[in-house]
């Protein structure tokens, strides 16, 4: 999938070229300008882990990226990349708790030269002011031995609908894997974590599911 290049904006703060002195484009629609730059540098020169400033970074909220092409209803049917819709749906419904966190793998889909697996996380709501939303990090290998982690990206929404207990907020996200596994593939083991969790004195347990596929 292709994104609008022409429109670039930076990944960690959202501003775009004029607004900014440089910009360094990355894999993707990501990019990062001259001032995060700058923030980073200070973060990394910081001694204590979770600074001041690497806090401030963290909590702003997710910079929404330009649009992959073909998606904004200019381009045609035979200008997409891919099919929009999956050749193939893995209905897996597996929860598992893990640190008072519920992942809910709800189906994995394959497109031509990816496929995806859709999640709910089910977690207590963020503190006030602390708007970032993390994404869960995914590892995946299957029964030929091959692995995967997932692509940077992807998307994470809010799902206040979903949420029954105030205690609880609730995020929609897929996290997209390439290339497709081979014909021999039968199962695959799904490993996820919680990015934050390393912060943790006790680093949490990953989740760990078994998908036949
Ligand atoms: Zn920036």
């Amino acid at each position: 999938m292709s994104f609008d290049r022409s429109q670039p904006r930076c990944s960690f703060c959202g501003r775009r070229p004029p607004e900014v002195g440089r910009m360094v484009a990355g894999p993707g629609a990501a990019y990062i300008c001259d001032a995060c730059l700058e923030l980073c540098n200070d973060i990394m020169h910081d001694t204590a882990p979770f600074s001041a400033k690497a806090l401030e970074l963290a909590s702003r909220p997710p910079v929404v990226i330009a649009a992959p092409q073909g998606l904004a209803g200019e381009a045609s049917e035979s200008e997409l990349p891919r099919p929009r819709a999956p050749w193939r749906t893995v209905n897996v419904e597996l929860e598992q708790k893990q640190q008072g966190m519920l992942l809910l793998l709800h189906k994995i889909q394959f497109f031509e030269g990816y496929f995806e697996i859709d999640y709910l996380w089910m977690r207590p709501p963020l503190t006030a002011g602390f708007a970032f939303v993390p994404r869960i990090i995914f590892f995946v290998k299957d029964n030929t031995g091959m692995q995967w982690n997932g692509d940077r990206g992807g998307m994470l929404l809010a799902r206040p609908d979903l949420a029954s207990d105030p205690n609880h907020a609730v995020y929609q996200g897929s996290a997209r894997f390439r290339p497709l596994p081979s014909n021999d593939a039968r199962l695959l083991t799904i490993r996820a974590a919680d990015p934050l969790g390393q912060f943790e004195d006790i680093p949490p347990h990953p989740w760990q599911f078994e998908v036949t596929i």
